[in-house]
Parts: C-alpha cells; sequence; structure tokens
C-alpha cells in the first residue's frame, strides 16, 4: 500500500515512450467520502479520476484544466472529473448509489454501469481556449475509453491501465492508481512489439498496488527492458475550488421568480457543490441580498 498519493511522468527507450503512472487511494477515498458512492461507482469515479490525473499531460500551464465528460445511458448516469496541471483533481457521479452484480470474474462492473453514449475531453487552455474532443464510449471501462479516445482524437498510440479495489464489507478505497504508457511518432517497430510482449505479462493496476508495487515498479513492469527513466514525481490530491461566493453566483442565474419563491417559503436554502458535496446554507436575509445582485446584474 502506498502511503501517499502521487504520480510521476517519466521518459523510455531513449524518448521513443512517454509514461505515466499514479497512486491514488486516498484521494479516491475522499471522492467516495464527499459523495457516498456505492462500490461499483466508487471504481467509475476513481478511474476517471486517475486518468485524467494523467492525461493533464495534454496540458501547458499551471491553471490549465481537463475535463473528462461521461454522457451516459447506463444506470452511472454521467461521470464528469476535472483535473488541473497542479496535481489537483475532483469529480462526480450523476447516480453514486447504483449496484450491479459483479462479473463473472469477480470484478466491479464498471462497464455496466456506465452503458453506451459519449466521451468528451474539454481543454481549457490559457484561461480562454477550449478544445473539444469526442469519441462513443468504447466498453464503458474507463481505461479502454480513454485509449481509444487518443487513438481516434489525437492519433497517438496509447496503452492505459486503471483500477480501483473496494473493500466488501464497508466499500472503503484499499487501492486505486494506473498506468498510462504513450508512443511517440518516431518509436521503433522493437519498442512497440516489447510493449506488446510486457503486456502479456502485466498484471491488473489493483493486484499490483495490493503487492506493494509503486508507480515507479509498475512502470518498470510495463516497460521492462526499455530503460524507464523517471523525469517528475507530482503530489496529487483531490481538491475542489468550490466557494459560498461560486455558489451565489449559481443562485443568482436561477432567476428572481425562483428566488421570490424561496424567499416566500421563508425556510433556509441549502445547496451541495456538485463536485466534492460541500453544503453551503443560505437563509431568507441572504436569498433577499442575492435577489438584489440578480435585478441589479440584470442592469
Ligand atoms: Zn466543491
Amino acid at each position: 500500500m502506498n502511503e501517499k498519493d502521487y504520480m510521476i511522468r517519466a521518459v523510455a527507450a531513449d524518448e521513443q515512450i512517454r509514461a505515466f503512472a499514479v497512486t491514488s487511494r486516498n484521494l479516491v477515498e475522499e471522492a467516495r467520502k464527499a459523495h457516498n458512492t456505492s462500490q461499483v461507482a466508487t471504481a467509475a469515479l476513481g478511474r476517471t479520476l486517475s486518468g485524467a490525473l494523467m492525461m493533464t499531460s495534454l496540458l501547458k500551464n499551471p491553471d490549465d484544466l481537463i475535463t473528462l465528460q461521461y454522457d451516459c445511458d447506463g444506470p452511472i448516469g454521467g461521470i464528469t472529473v476535472t483535473a488541473n496541471n497542479r496535481g489537483e483533481v475532483k469529480g462526480y457521479v450523476k447516480n453514486g448509489n447504483v449496484v450491479l452484480p459483479p462479473k463473472a470474474n469477480g470484478h466491479l462492473d464498471v462497464g455496466q454501469a456506465v452503458g453506451k453514449g459519449t466521451l468528451t475531453v474539454i481543454r481549457d487552455l490559457d484561461l480562454k481556449n477550449t478544445y473539444n474532443g469526442q469519441v462513443a464510449i468504447y466498453n464503458g471501462e474507463i481505461a479502454e475509453d480513454l485509449t481509444h479516445y487518443y487513438a481516434e482524437s489525437e492519433q497517438v498510440p496509447t496503452t492505459i491501465g486503471l483500477g480501483v479495489l473496494t473493500d466488501h464489507t464497508d466499500g472503503h478505497v484499499k487501492e486505486a492508481g494506473g498506468f498510462l504508457v504513450q508512443l511517440m511518432p518516431f518509436a521503433a517497430d522493437k519498442v512497440i512489439s516489447r510493449i506488446e510482449e510486457n503486456m502479456k505479462h502485466v498484471q491488473d493496476v489493483t493486484v499490483m498496488l495490493s503487492e506493494g508495487m509503486t508507480p515507479e515498479d509498475m512502470l518498470k513492469k510495463v516497460l521492462d527492458g526499455l530503460d524507464v527513466t523517471v523525469t517528475e514525481t507530482i503530489p496529487v490530491r483531490f481538491h475542489c475550488n468550490c466557494s459560498r461566493e461560486r455558489v451565489e453566483n449559481a443562485l443568482m442565474l436561477v432567476g428572481t421568480d425562483e428566488l421570490d419563491d424561496m424567499i416566500r417559503e421563508g425556510k433556509d436554502v441549502t445547496l451541495n457543490c456538485r463536485f466534492c458535496g460541500k453544503a453551503y446554507t443560505f437563509d431568507v436575509e441572504d436569498l433577499k441580498k442575492i435577489r438584489e445582485r440578480a435585478v441589479k446584474s440584470r442592469g
């Protein structure tokens, strides 16, 4: 078990390969607690959180953001995860209490929970430019979906492994993490075939992590014989940047009619941040002030 969450960036085979690996047990557990997710929902969310962290390699500046958005017809209803280039990630699933029977191999049936639909990858760069890429969900198992996204939208051959292991009694996260390996356009055939050969012997991410393997160990296994050099180690965490002010702004947008209704009701209104579950409560006086601001902002 890795005590702290962190991600590594690495190169291999004379930079013909770029690689990433992450251990994310604590941050996935934090997400589980924030949203009180079932085992299969924790797995879906945890895999997406871990994948998004490694996909921040598509970003340049610290404030750039990458968002993975699943619009899907499975019982989970949707997944939204946002990561920045500082190792911070947040996210939620639409229906966190979905329960499904396990697959024949005993694994949580994330593919069934997700179902069919689209995966959109949104990149917010330089605080002004947004780039969207969209693919059909491949099988809903997250790792294969992201692999498919890289092939279709970025034309980069990629191998991704993701895993979340939850406790059968209380659902807490025992292990979480993954790896992402990419071939540069000039990668030699023998490098490609070596990875393919290695992958035949690579176990599930949760098995590797349960055996005490670190992100470094996972990459050494996937890239065995290909001279891995770790170039960076980045602490990662579940972090939401929500604030009372942001929630107030969201309330302003619901419109004065709705605000009038709330004021007439005379009760406190509590809103939860979708990303982290944090509760923000507004009393009638707060609502009146927000209504005033809404009127003013309309001019
Ligand atoms: Zn939040």
